[in-house]
């Protein structure tokens, strides 16, 4: 599998008063490859968000390095736009990530002008009526504007954006979370059928297990700005090693009754950004904790099963 992107001991620290700093990513390393569907799992806090920004140059690191197909974008101040192109992101929110005052043709349409991709008002519409179809929209909502639209109609609207410049790789930031359940569905079927219609790379944000479980292949869970544990989805889901992944998985419903286990409930508040824990990150949480070395001691993350990475010292 060819690799698209790597990212080498990537940090983000957030400047917070003087001498103070939020702890948003620190150092994580992991690499994605050409037509994965990657997740990035976790709470609120816990640096997905920040992670997926900064995989498409959206904010700067504080350091490390984020290679794109072996160019470390980390060093360029302003991407080409070609890269810029081949980059996209799809946010949460629908309602606020379109401009309200905008017609659908010009949110969609203003990306192509802006690179210079079509010539003349003709060639504009229908490359965007060919988009709209293709996210199960029509002609009649070109000259409508975002407060006309349902929420599911907007996220479309969204995507539509963001695929219409020929993007290789986009960022799918909680793309469904603001939907009803019905919607949510038709929402990640749209985005599978486009991936392999167009040979996209995703990564797929987000906190709920179950979403990451249907549309994910790869995922990486995350706390407090590192990796937790990280490999194939099913991997993960059918062993998982961790014990924040145990307690995670622990809670989700389970039809089977003989599938369910003892739900583990964790103490405590995830603790503050800004003095993040020394030695592992969940120590003050972890049902295992097994003395000194978990309270002192940062546990590297490493190959415990065949591609599948944990950082614990249950594993040393
Ligand atoms: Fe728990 Fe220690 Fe493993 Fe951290 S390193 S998850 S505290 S057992």
């Amino acid at each position: 599998m060819e690799e698209l992107i790597q990212l080498k001991e990537i940090k983000k620290y957030f400047p917070w008063k003087k001498y103070k700093y939020v702890k948003a990513v620190d150092g994580v390393s992991l690499s994605i490859n050409k037509r994965d569907i990657f997740g990035l799992v976790g709470e609120s806090g816990s640096g997905k968000t920040t992670l997926g920004r900064m995989m498409i140059h959206l904010i700067d690191s504080t350091s490390g390095s984020i290679f794109y197909k072996g160019k470390d974008i980390t060093k360029i101040k302003k991407l080409e736009k070609n890269l810029r192109r081949n980059m996209q992101i799809v946010f949460q929110d629908p309602y606020s990530s379109l401009h309200p005052r905008k017609k659908i043709k010009d949110i969609i349409g203003s990306g192509l002008r802006t690179h210079n991709l079509v010539r003349s008002e003709g060639e504009l519409v229908t490359k965007i009526e060919q988009f709209l179809n293709l996210v199960g929209m029509g002609e009649e909502h070109l000259y409508r504007y975002p407060h006309e639209l349902s929420g599911g109609q907007r996220q479309r609207i969204a995507i539509a954006r963001a695929l219409i410049l020929n993007p290789e790789f986009v960022v799918l930031d909680e793309p469904t979370s603001s939907l009803d359940v019905s919607v949510q569905a038709e929402i990640l079927n749209l985005l599978k059928k486009l991936r392999e219609e167009f040979d996209l790379t995703y990564v797929f944000i987000t906190h709920d297990l179950y979403l990451a479980r249907i549309i994910t292949e790869k995922i990486a869970i995350m706390y407090l700005g590192k990796i937790m544990e990280y490999g194939d989805t099913e991997s993960i889901f059918k062993n998982p090693l961790h014990p924040y992944t145990e307690a995670l998985f622990s809670v989700i419903p389970k039809l089977d009754p003989q599938k369910r286990t003892k739900k583990i409930i964790l103490k405590g508040e995830i603790p503050s950004p800004f003095d993040p824990p020394l030695g592992c990150r969940f120590h003050t949480r972890c049902m295992k904790k097994i003395g000194e070395i978990c309270e002192k001691v940062s546990p590297p993350l490493k190959e415990v099963e065949e591609k599948h990475f944990v950082s614990c010292h249950l594993y040393d």
